[in-house]
């Protein structure tokens, strides 16, 4: 177990001004609050927070940040409160402790791994001081190498919990000695059989290993030598979990993968002489053109440093080299730690302002990034973004944008959720609907049966989801009363010309009409007269027989027109997978006919509805009510189809159009013509065809029109 003056000798070592006394007191304390305190390794409480301090100290950081890893737990597992630390210990001191506190009081289980990327950022944005994170690494860095007294079960859960949470953590921060020695510890444990195999086969053949790297250091340390480059020259095994990491990511057996042992050049602080080795290596080795990688001039995103470059060594193996100066050598070993530490003579402060001025520096540098996502990845932890991550009630982790509410939450779950909100708790307590949620909340939605949203919700929520749901349903309602307005004016207008109504609305007739005036569906025409924007008379008119208007229309479209029957209502032409003797309608809004890909869906009481596959309408219809369906291939029935021809008007085009579709026999249904500027006219038809074949076919004539531009079957048109 270390001692408290093992720490006190540390950090005089690297920062001989240090506050000693607060450390000194700290420890006094710590030990009184914790007496009595065992670990399940025996050994009293103590030695934990002792530990993670050493640790801290070993990363070189400030006397703060070791006074809090020695009361890190005190506030948590003891009578301490926060106040009495604040007044014993000062406000810096209380706020990192109660930032680790507050860290430690997120648990998490196994089923949430596929969110760790979530928890992830949300630990990192809860820390509103880095230090609170490097706490909590050193933290569980010592739980990791006391692990083996854990119980079975909790062993596996805490090893993954590191793997899938703190080890990416101490990566992202670039504190590579912390992540190898978790993702090592959380291996052993995770997969013992696949770690003892390979730190067998490591071993197998260390001497041979050695001799290697002997020579291969040695090599190197020469060749600079001759060239007056002073540096060290370094030859590791890399660890357990990485060998493992490369044979997964490459699907290697242990034997094929090459470069276990990594070699490090180190030299003094010259950059031109970083550059100047890795010439005289690749003087040496042919290097492997894709692997030379200049991380000086472009540097990671977690300010990682170095060349590195992949060369065959002298007898066609593989050899990695790393070549970096002993500064970026430091800041490779502890990152952002490194910013954090005390170098003699200089303030915490001016280190602070580095590290910021660093990622100011990375948002500059964007372009430079060869692969952006990565980098708005992981600056965007670092800079704490606009984004907040809240709990739901079973413990899934939410993002949110910053100044969102328990309303924007509740449509986040779902519409209904959100449009049934009365109220929310916050960790148990109820808030005002327009609470700003805050990091690492947990919400619990309440909502009420039968109620609505409200119009002022708009005035406060703030994501696009929460609002375009309000918005919608405030339309709904204005559609729902149009609707009941309009069926009014409709139905005491029809009785003023001795005319039903109710009956008429359910007629063929009253679909055509509903087409005419440029609607899909019934409903939508009857709200447009309560709208105000269609009269019930326009209605009306085309209800009355008045044969000389439809005449004069187009006179002998009248005698071309033949009446389609619409028996495919019936006889559909389609069979439904599993259901003989079922209703069968086609969507109005896609208009399939024999040859489309087809989809059909369970309407409730109407039987079945059939729609082009890539119908937007069906996108939009729950997968549990689809069925399969399909064509029978001999039917002898007509479907509509409706098409649009882009011409020059000219004289007897009409006729010239209309003889065509009749000499191919096919049939026009309905047809309604623009005429544009310039004497470009669109006219939509609405053919009787047979099948896609048929239909092409006709197309194919009309296309071969004097005048004509365009012909096509209109897409399937958007809601
Ligand atoms: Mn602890």
């Amino acid at each position: 177990m270390i001692r408290i003056n093992d720490i006190i000798d540390k950090i005089s070592d690297y920062y001989p001004d240090a506050d000693l006394d607060l450390i000194d007191r700290a420890y006094i304390y710590s030990a009184r609050v914790h007496d009595g305190q065992v670990r399940l390794s025996g050994e009293p409480y103590l030695s934990h927070p002792l530990e993670v301090s050493g640790i801290l100290a070993d990363m070189r950081l400030d006397v703060v940040s070791v006074t809090a890893g020695l009361l890190h737990d005190v506030v948590e597992d003891t009578h301490a409160t926060e106040n009495d630390i604040k007044e014993m210990f000062g406000p810096e001191v209380a706020h990192i402790v109660s930032g680790v506190t507050k860290l430690s009081k997120l648990t998490f289980d196994s089923s949430q791994a596929r969110q760790a990327e979530s928890i992830r950022k949300m630990i990192l944005a809860m820390a509103d001081d880095i230090r609170v994170i490097l706490i909590k690494l050193a933290d569980r860095l010592h739980n990791m190498r006391t692990l083996s007294f854990q119980k079975p079960k909790k062993k596996i859960v805490i090893a993954q919990e590191t793997i899938d949470i703190y080890s990416p953590i101490a990566s992202r921060l670039g504190i590579f000695w912390i992540k190898k020695e978790l993702e090592d510890i959380a291996f052993r444990y995770l997969q013992p059989d696949v770690y003892n195999k390979i730190i067998e086969m490591v071993d197998q053949d260390k001497l041979e290993h050695e001799n290697y790297i002997d020579m291969v250091k040695d090599r190197i340390q020469r060749a600079m030598d001759e060239n007056n480059i002073r540096c060290e020259v370094q030859g590791r095994y890399k660890n357990a979990y990485s060998i493992h990491q490369k044979m997964i990511k490459q699907s290697l057996a242990f034997e094929d993968v090459y470069d276990i042992i990594a070699f490090r050049i180190v030299l003094g602080n010259s950059i031109p002489q970083c550059y100047e080795a890795l010439g005289i290596i690749h003087s040496m080795w042919k290097p492997i053109g894709k692997k030379i990688k200049d991380y000086i001039a472009v540097p990671k995103p977690n300010m990682y440093q170095a060349l590195h470059t992949t060369v065959v060594g002298p007898s066609g193996e593989r050899i990695e080299i790393q070549i970096r100066t002993e500064e970026m050598d430091k800041i490779a070993k502890s990152g952002i730690a490194a910013h954090w530490s005390y170098k003699e003579g200089k303030q915490v402060d001016e280190k602070a302002n580095k590290t910021y001025a660093w990622i100011q520096n990375l948002v500059e540098n964007q372009e430079s990034f060869t692969d952006p996502k990565e980098f708005i990845e992981n600056v965007r932890i670092d800079l704490f973004p606009d984004e907040v991550y809240v709990f739901t009630p079973n413990g899934e982790v939410k993002t949110v944008p910053k100044g969102a509410t328990p309303v924007d939450f509740a449509y986040l779950i779902h519409t209904e959720v959100g449009n049934q909100c009365t109220g929310a708790k916050i960790n148990g307590r109820m808030v005002p609907l327009q609470y700003q949620l805050k990091v690492g909340d947990s919400i619990e939605i309440i909502t009420t049966k039968g109620h609505t949203p409200s119009k002022d919700w708009l005035n406060f929520v703030k994501t696009v989801k929460a609002r375009s749901r309000i918005r919608q349903w405030i339309k709904s309602q204005e559609k729902e009363r149009s609707l009941s307005l309009g069926r009014e004016m409709c139905d005491k207008a029809f009785r003023k010309h001795r005319l039903n109504f109710s009956t008429l609305s359910k007629s063929e007739k009253m679909l055509e009409v509903t087409a005419h005036f440029g609607f899909k569906f019934f409903d939508d025409l009857i709200a447009s007269v309560g709208y105000g924007k269609i009269t019930p008379l326009q209605i009306v008119r085309r209800f009355e027989p008045k044969e000389e208007d439809e005449q004069t229309q187009d006179s002998f479209i009248g005698k071309i027109i033949g009446r389609v029957k619409k028996k495919h209502i019936n006889k559909s032409g389609v069979t439904v997978k599993g259901i003989d003797d079922v209703l069968v309608r086609f969507g109005k809004c896609c208009q399939p006919v024999p040859g489309d890909s087809i989809s059909g869906y369970i309407t409730r009481g109407y039987g079945v509805t059939i729609h082009r596959s890539n119908c937007v309408n069906l996108l939009k219809i729950t997968p549990d009510r689809q069925i399969e369906v399909e064509w029978e291939g001999h039917s002898k029935e007509t479907y509509p189809v409706k098409i649009m021809i882009r011409s020059n008007d000219r004289r007897g085009l009409l006729a010239d159009i209309a003889a065509a579709i009749s000499k191919l026999d096919s049939n026009i249904i309905d047809l309604n013509t623009k005429t544009r500027e310039s004497m470009a006219v669109e006219s939509y038809f609405t053919l009787a065809v047979k099948n896609t074949e048929h239909l092409f076919a006709v197309l194919n004539a009309l296309n071969k029109i004097k005048s004509v531009q365009e012909v096509k079957r209109l897409d399937v048109k958007m809601p």
